[in-house]
C-alpha cells in the first residue's frame, strides 16, 4: 500500500515503549525475592512478601521504556496512516447517510495491556472494545499470522485487520453490535455463534468496503495480501490447525471463504447496504 508522505492520524496511543513486557518485570521481582530471602531468612518471610508488593506495583510502572527501534517506528508511522485512510472514509460515508462518525483511539501495546473490557495479552489477537471504543494491538501477532497460520503476511495484511476492527466500531456507531447481543439471549450456543459469525463477517465486508475507496493506494499483491489474511484466521483454518478437526457449531468468526467472500463483496461493491450477512448467513 502507498503510505509514505500520506496523513497519518492522531489517534494512535503507542504504549509499546511504556509496558516493557512482562518477562522483564517477572525476572526483576524474582531476582529481588532471591535478594531478599538470602538476606533475612525464613521469619520474616511475611513482610518480604508486603515488601514484595509494594516494589511490584512500583515496578510496573516506573518500568524503564523500552526504545522502539527504527522498524518499530516505521510501523507505527504505517498503521497511523491507515487509521487516518479509515477516519477519511468512513467520515465521508457516514456524513453521507445522514450520520455523524466518531473517530476511535487505536492502541498499540506489547505484552498486555489493560482496557474497559478487561486485561488483554498479546495472545488475545488484535481486538475492538465497545466499552472504551478502542482498537487493541500488539504488531507481533502479524509474525504469527505468518509462522502459525500460514499468510503471507504484508502491510495490506495488517491494514485489512485494522479495517475489520473498526468495521467493528462501526457496528458499535450503528447499534449493529448492541441488538447482536441483544438477539443471541437465550439462544442455543450454536445459535448465538451463528448471529457472532454474521457479526465478523460484516466487520469483513467493512473492511472491503474500506479497501475499495482507498484503491489509488493500493499496490499489487495488496487484495491478495488481505485475502490470505482473512483465510488463515476463519475459524475452519484455525481450527484444523489447533485442534486438527473442524467444529462448525463452535465457529465464531466464519469459515476462510466466508471470510475472503464477504471481504471481497465489500471490495467490489463499495456499498455498505450490501454487508447483510444477518440475512444470508442463518
Ligand atoms: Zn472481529
Amino acid at each position: 500500500m502507498k503510505w509514505l508522505g500520506r496523513r497519518q492520524s492522531d489517534n494512535v496511543e503507542d504504549r509499546r515503549g511504556l509496558s516493557g513486557g512482562k518477562a522483564v518485570v517477572g525476572g526483576g521481582v524474582i531476582g529481588i525475592v532471591i535478594l531478599l530471602l538470602n538476606v533475612f531468612g525464613g521469619e520474616t518471610g511475611k513482610t518480604v512478601g508486603n515488601a514484595l508488593e509494594q516494589i511490584q506495583g512500583g515496578q510496573q510502572q516506573t518500568e524503564a521504556a523500552a526504545p522502539l527501534s527504527k522498524e518499530d517506528e516505521e510501523m507505527g508511522n504505517f498503521v497511523r496512516v491507515v487509521l487516518a485512510d479509515n477516519e477519511d472514509i468512513w467520515s465521508k460515508i457516514f456524513s453521507e447517510n445522514g450520520m455523524t462518525y466518531e473517530k476511535p483511539k487505536l492502541v498499540l501495546f506489547r505484552g498486555s495491556v489493560q482496557t474497559a473490557c478487561g486485561g488483554a495479552s498479546s495472545a488475545s489477537g488484535p481486538f475492538y472494545c465497545p466499552g472504551d471504543r478502542k482498537v487493541y494491538m500488539d504488531l507481533g501477532f502479524f509474525e504469527e499470522l505468518k509462522t502459525k497460520f500460514g499468510a503471507k503476511g504484508g502491510d495490506f495484511a495488517i491494514a485489512y485487520v485494522i479495517a475489520h476492527e473498526i468495521g467493528h466500531h462501526i457496528q458499535t456507531l450503528m447499534g449493529t453490535s448492541a441488538k447482536m447481543r441483544e438477539a443471541q439471549e437465550g439462544k442455543s450456543e450454536a445459535q448465538a455463534n451463528k448471529l457472532s459469525v454474521a457479526l465478523e463477517l460484516q466487520a469483513d465486508f467493512y473492511a472491503g468496503v474500506w479497501a475499495h475507496y482507498n484503491k489509488e493506494n493500493l499496490d499489487v499483491g495488496d487484495i491478495d495480501e488481505a485475502l490470505s489474511a482473512a483465510n488463515a484466521v476463519g475459524d475452519d483454518a484455525i481450527q484444523s490447525k489447533m485442534q486438527g478437526q473442524i467444529v462448525p457449531d463452535s465457529f465464531t468468526h466464519g469459515t476462510s471463504e466466508q471470510r475472503m467472500y464477504w471481504f471481497k463483496k465489500g471490495f467490489s461493491t463499495g456499498d455498505i447496504k450490501q454487508g447483510t450477512t444477518f440475512e444470508e448467513i442463518r
